[in-house]
């Protein structure tokens, strides 16, 4: 029986695979192929407005490559050779690759081996001749970039021109605590972006709540501008986004998206400052 496959529909065993899931997505406009190397539901952080089912705090289980190979190679195919989009009723307009992203339920840089990880996906997207056509992208809270084999792994992704997507939803330690539920400092979150940006091209990806009070959030989006005026990090572009679906996590009762028309006064903020803003708000 064909099922279908809509940009609302994020369930991460649609295709019945447990690294490789595929995601219509609306932003991109076709086929993101997502890996998720969090098959565990397990995070080092605690995002309030998470949407990982049974979210645990812990690292990224052992990877299984030989099943990670044989998952990619198989799904790849159905998507150039086989009925993948038939059987599933992509719309026409999405019928196309537009991306592979790293991107799971957890931390996908708290994976042991992540080098040897994205070798692989990146050759064998290369040999099937998906990459470089299609992007490259690894979305991530950042907090473990001073790791070697993190920076190994980064090393790699770049040479397949990979672009990292970091987390900041907060520039103040208070807020990444209330938002994040992480100990991570400011310090430690400017250097850690500074070894993405160093490594790959970086873009940060800021979700935006209304769940802080007005001064409080007010006080936040001043920190914000402070960090990226103070500090000379190469970022490619900074994407604001607010509540897409709801969230999993016990706060999810007094989170709302915050008004568009405060995202779009914020990201004029940016732009004078020098950056490149993109503002999704649904
Ligand atoms: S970093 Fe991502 S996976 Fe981890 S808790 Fe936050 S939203 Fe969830």
């Amino acid at each position: 029986m064909s099922q279908k496959l809509t940009t609302t529909d994020h369930s991460r065993d649609i295709a019945g695979l447990k690294y490789v899931y595929p995601v219509i997505s609306r932003r991109a406009g076709g086929l993101s192929i997502g890996i998720n190397f969090n098959t565990n539901n397990a995070c080092n952080w605690r995002c309030i407005y998470c949407q990982v089912p049974d979210l645990v705090r812990g690292t990224a289980p052992e990877m299984d490559f030989q099943l990670l190979e044989q998952e990619l190679r198989f799904f790849l195919k159905q998507v150039l050779e086989g009925d993948f989009y038939q059987q599933y009723q992509v719309p026409e307009q999405y019928q196309v690759i537009k991306d592979i992203a790293i991107s799971g339920n957890g931390e996908p840089t708290s994976l042991k081996e992540f080098d040897r990880a994205i070798e692989l996906i990146a050759q064998i997207a290369t040999e099937m001749k998906v990459l470089p056509n299609s992007q490259f992208v690894l979305i991530t809270n950042g907090s473990l970039m001073h790791q070697a084999n993190v920076q190994a792994g980064l090393k790699i992704f770049n040479q397949y021109k990979g672009k990292v997507w970091f987390k900041l939803d907060s520039a103040t330690d208070e807020g990444r605590k209330k938002i994040n539920d992480s100990k991570h400092s400011t310090v430690k979150t400017i250097e850690n972006l500074k070894i993405a940006s160093r490594l790959c091209e970086t873009s940060l990806q800021t979700c935006m709540l209304d769940f802080l009070s007005v001064k409080d959030a007010e006080r936040e989006r001043q920190a914000y501008i402070e960090l990226l005026k103070n500090n000379k990090v190469k970022i490619n572009r900074v994407m604001l986004y607010s509540l897409a679906r709801e969230s999993l996590q016990p706060e999810a009762k007094q989170l709302k998206k915050v008004d568009s028309s405060l995202m779009n006064i914020f990201a004029d903020q940016l732009r004078n400052i020098g950056y490149q803003v993109s503002v999704t708000t649904q």
